[in-house]
């Protein structure tokens, strides 16, 4: 690390869980973030800021007006341009070190299995569930830790999928794929602007935890927020043994029923639901703008 990144990086440098070590894994560090929307913008932005050395920003989409209202990372005088160009440029603005590129398309099995290889993480901050799932299995496929978030009205959902170790429950385990699930999506539904930051600033905080190794990231547990009371309330699940995504990982460490690993606390008006794996109350709300 020369003087400059010594600067940059002083505030992250000093804290006695981080350190210098911490600091280089980052630098040395590539992500893959899916979507550079709502989520993505505040995502990408401390992605950036906090010295993440490979940046790899997916979407196909182009700025449009409604989106300035909650996706910072774009910008009025953008408008028609794609997203993923727009937030090259706004990052490379913040954080000239960092090396980001820009993917302009909708990531195929192909292209997902090529860039989550690549990637030491993966934040999915995308729009829809049939791409939730696709990234969920090439991170399955991969063994690469996974930090999903989801923000539609005034309710938000984040947590943290490890693939590389065997007791850790995917996506699938928690929101099975299904065919009848209700797609809400901001684009028609609404959302609170800053709700999509605060949850794509809780993805970039347990990115950073994973990459560096320190604290408990949110593996195992789902964070639920409920921003018209601003209260959080925390859904614990465990891997579901016959996870059809995730079950042949290994055979030997399943973890126990999944009856008994699900629970919550605090009510259910953000619509957290106890039964995450079977009700639809936390499927309607898994949504990004
Ligand atoms: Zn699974």
């Amino acid at each position: 690390m020369d003087d400059q990144q010594l600067l940059r990086y002083a505030r992250h440098i000093l804290l006695d869980e981080f350190g210098i070590e911490a600091q280089e894994r980052l630098l040395a560090a590539r992500v893959l973030i899916v979507g550079a929307g709502g989520l993505g913008s505040p995502a990408a932005f401390y992605m950036a800021s906090s010295g993440v050395g490979h940046i790899v920003l997916a979407d196909d989409d182009e700025v449009d007006l409604g989106n300035l209202q909650r996706q910072i990372l774009h910008t009025s005088d953008r408008i028609g341009k794609f997203k993923a160009e727009s937030g090259k440029q706004t990052l490379a603005a913040l954080n000239p070190e960092v090396r980001v590129q820009a993917l302009v398309r909708r990531l195929d099995d192909h292209d997902l299995a090529e860039q989550v290889a690549a990637a030491d993480l993966v934040l999915d901050c995308c729009d829809n569930f049939a791409t939730r799932h696709a990234v969920n299995r090439a991170c399955v496929a991969q063994r690469k830790p996974l930090v999903s978030g989801a923000a539609i009205r005034f309710a938000g959902q984040i947590s943290v999928f490890d693939l590389r170790h065997d007791d850790a429950p995917c996506y699938h385990c928690l929101f099975p794929e299904a065919d009848d699930v209700e797609e809400l999506r901001c684009a028609t539904t609404g959302v609170l602007a800053p709700l999509v930051g605060i949850v794509g600033s809780t993805q970039a905080a347990e990115a950073i935890k994973v990459l560096t190794g320190i604290g408990e990231p949110l593996v195992g547990r789902m964070l639920c927020l409920d921003a018209l009371t601003m209260q959080w309330n925390t859904i614990r699940f465990k891997r579901d043994p016959a996870c059809p995504v995730c079950a042949h990982r290994s055979e030997g460490h399943r973890s126990a029923d999944r009856s008994n690993g699900c629970h919550r606390s605090g009510d259910r008006s953000n619509g957290c639901h106890p039964d995450a794996q079977s009700d639809a109350g936390p499927i309607a709300v898994s949504r990004q703008s």
